[in-house]
Parts: C-alpha cells; sequence; structure tokens
C-alpha cells in the first residue's frame, strides 16, 4: 500500500516548532531575523522572497528586505552585505539569485559572514557539510533528509540512523544546491549514494541507477523524468523538482482559459499518477517537499541567532 508523505503536515509541525523556539527567545529579548537581497526584479526571485516575508512573519522572525535596482554595481551589493553582516537584528542573509549579468554570485556569496550564511552557499559552509558537519545544512536537502527522518520514525518505527545506514539511495541531479548537497547529507549518514545528471541520461543509464534505489531522490527540473519503468517496486521516492507545464486534454491538446491562453501547472519530475502505486512512499508535487524548505531555512536562522548570542 502506497503512503503519499504528507510534506504540508510535516511543514506546519515544523513551524510550531520554530514558533515556540522564537518565543523562548523573545523571552530573552532576542528575535531571530532574516534578511532577503533581491537585486532588480526576477519574477521567481520576487515569488521567493515573498515566501520568506511570510514565513517570518508567521514564526515572529524580524524581516528585512533589501532590493537595490537591477542597475547597481557590485561594489554596491557588496557594501549592502556588508551592512547586513554587522546588523545584530540580521541572523541570516538570504542572496536570492539570479543576479544581473554585471554582479558576480561568487563575490557576493563570498562577501556574506560565514556565520549567516543560512543556506549554505558558502565554500566554508560547504567544505563543512562535506566533512559531515554542517552548521547550517541548505534547506531543500535538508528538507529532504527532514522527511525521510520523519517518515523513518513515524512509519518504519526505526531509528533513523538504521533506516539510512546502507541504504540504496540514488539522486538525479547534481546541482551545487540540491543534488550535490542531498547526496553529502545522505552519504553522511552512511548511505550507499550514487548521484546521478544529464550525462548519465545521455548515456542511456538513468534507469540502470534509479531501477536500484531503495530511496530515489529526483532534483533535475524535467517534467516526466521518472516513469515507473525507472523505479524499483517498494521504493521510496523523493520528488524535488518544480516545473510548469501545460494542462492537457485526453486528445494531448492544451486546454485553453478564458483568455485563450494554454491553462497550466505545477508538477514535479516524477509522473506522480504512473509512479506512485510502484511505491511504498512518495511525495507529491505541489505539497511536497517546497512545503518543508522554507522552515529548514528558518531553523537555520535559528541556529545562526543562538550562535550569534552565545546560545550554541
Ligand atoms: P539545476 O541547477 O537546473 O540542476 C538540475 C540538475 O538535474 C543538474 O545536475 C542536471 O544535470 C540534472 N538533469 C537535468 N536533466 C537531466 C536528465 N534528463 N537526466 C538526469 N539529470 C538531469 O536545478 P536545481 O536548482 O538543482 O533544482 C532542481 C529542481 O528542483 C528544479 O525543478 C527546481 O525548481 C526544484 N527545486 C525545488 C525546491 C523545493 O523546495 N521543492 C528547491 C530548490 C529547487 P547537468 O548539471 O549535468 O546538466
Amino acid at each position: 500500500m502506497t503512503m503519499v508523505i504528507d510534506c504540508v503536515a510535516i511543514g506546519e509541525e515544523l513551524m510550531k516548532e520554530i514558533v515556540k523556539e522564537t518565543e523562548t527567545l523573545k523571552t530573552k529579548g532576542i528575535t531571530p531575523g532574516i534578511a532577503t537581497l533581491l537585486v532588480g526584479d526576477d519574477f521567481g526571485a520576487r515569488m521567493y522572497r515573498g515566501q520568506v516575508e511570510k514565513f517570518c512573519e508567521e514564526a515572529g522572525f524580524n524581516y528585512i528586505n533589501e532590493n537595490p535596482s537591477a542597475d547597481v554595481s557590485e561594489e554596491e551589493v557588496i557594501k549592502i552585505v556588508k551592512k547586513l553582516n554587522a546588523d545584530p537584528a540580521v541572523s541570516g542573509i538570504l542572496p536570492l539569485r539570479p543576479f544581473p549579468g554585471q554582479i558576480s554570485d561568487s563575490a557576493v556569496i563570498n562577501s556574506i559572514d560565514v556565520n549567516k550564511d543560512i543556506d549554505c552557499f558558502q565554500p566554508f559552509n560547504m567544505g563543512k557539510l562535506a566533512l559531515g558537519e554542517a552548521t547550517f545544512p541548505p534547506a531543500t536537502p535538508a528538507a529532504v533528509i527532514e522527511i525521510l527522518e520523519r517518515y523513518a520514525r513515524e512509519v518504519d518505527k526505526v531509528d533513523p540512523k538504521d533506516f539510512f545506514e546502507g541504504a540504496e539511495i540514488v539522486v538525479v541531479g547534481h546541482s551545487n544546491s540540491v543534488g550535490k548537497p542531498v547526496a553529502y547529507l545522505a552519504l553522511n549518514r552512511n548511505a550507499t549514494v550514487s548521484v546521478t545528471h544529464v550525462f548519465t541520461s545521455m548515456k542511456g543509464n538513468l534507469a540502470k541507477h534509479t531501477k536500484g534505489a531503495d530511496i530515489l531522490i529526483v532534483a533535475a527540473g524535467k517534467a516526466d523524468l521518472i516513469g515507473p519503468d525507472l523505479v524499483k517496486e517498494g521504493a521510496i521516492v523523493i520528488d524535488v523538482g518544480i516545473n510548469r507545464v501545460k494542462e492537457l486534454d485526453e486528445k494531448g491538446e492544451p486546454i485553453l482559459n478564458d483568455k485563450g491562453k494554454p491553462k497550466t501547472k505545477t508538477v514535479g519530475d516524477v509522473s506522480f499518477d504512473a509512479v506512485k502505486d510502484k511505491t511504498r512512499a512518495i511525495t507529491k508535487v505541489p505539497g511536497g517537499v517546497g512545503s518543508v524548505t522554507n522552515r529548514m531555512l528558518l531553523k537555520n536562522a535559528l541556529k545562526a541567532c543562538k550562535i550569534a548570542h552565545g546560545l550554541l
């Protein structure tokens, strides 16, 4: 019997824990805070900024919005980062990319105080992650691990340590933000981890790897990349992908909205309906990993705040 993991409920539970911890900190006169840095007005980055603001409000955090115009110089952006580094109301800094072409990602990221780098962009923090000593495990990969740990404890009734040790985990996607860090987090829990990517697919080897996975973590950003033929019977499938696709009718034609434009919907990388029954447990999109990601970011900001106040 397949279980669709209720990530929304996990996110809500985490939020309650975060609110409680924030209230305790406030009794000591301490309020955690997150600053976002959006340069210009990229649509996706703007949407993410709005979500962070909303979650900060819900958690009782300070929220600081830095939004210089798209033609700002790199020097000016670094000045803003340095101001945020020095601001005690800011526990964590979140650069929202893409940045305009004149601004180097690495120049901005490297100017963030390592103790405020709550999404683990800094090479120093990535290095600690690789060594199994992550201070701030990046939010999306940490959300994947949180979902699996809760599944282990609450459904399989096993210690997450035993759940991960020796588990055959396959990650699809090797980006610096999701694929690689989630592979490190699993490897640091003694899972047997394979990482696949576009070149694995190009050589026709993707199924060979994914069909061996007890736990399949997919983060490629390609709708319908994973069908039932790529999934082992009884696997746990975590779909990180977020894709906007056209809604089609039964003939495969786009369904139009009242303005005559194709309707769209959000899907993951896994063909959920076709794959679901083959799995032991699966996450869906929307209402999956994304429901936990922002809470993991808030947890990192709480940790940064405690570090800054000598409480950790
Ligand atoms: P990304 O930087 O574009 O990386 C995608 C990865 O998938 C790359 O490693 C790429 O390999 C690999 N890939 C692409 N096509 C493939 C194929 N046909 N077969 C195998 N591997 C393939 O994206 P990302 O930032 O890691 O994000 C991945 C997905 O997760 C996106 O849909 C994104 O929107 C979503 N996401 C979700 C959350 C959340 O909270 N739910 C958070 C972040 C991201 P190459 O590098 O070799 O091309």
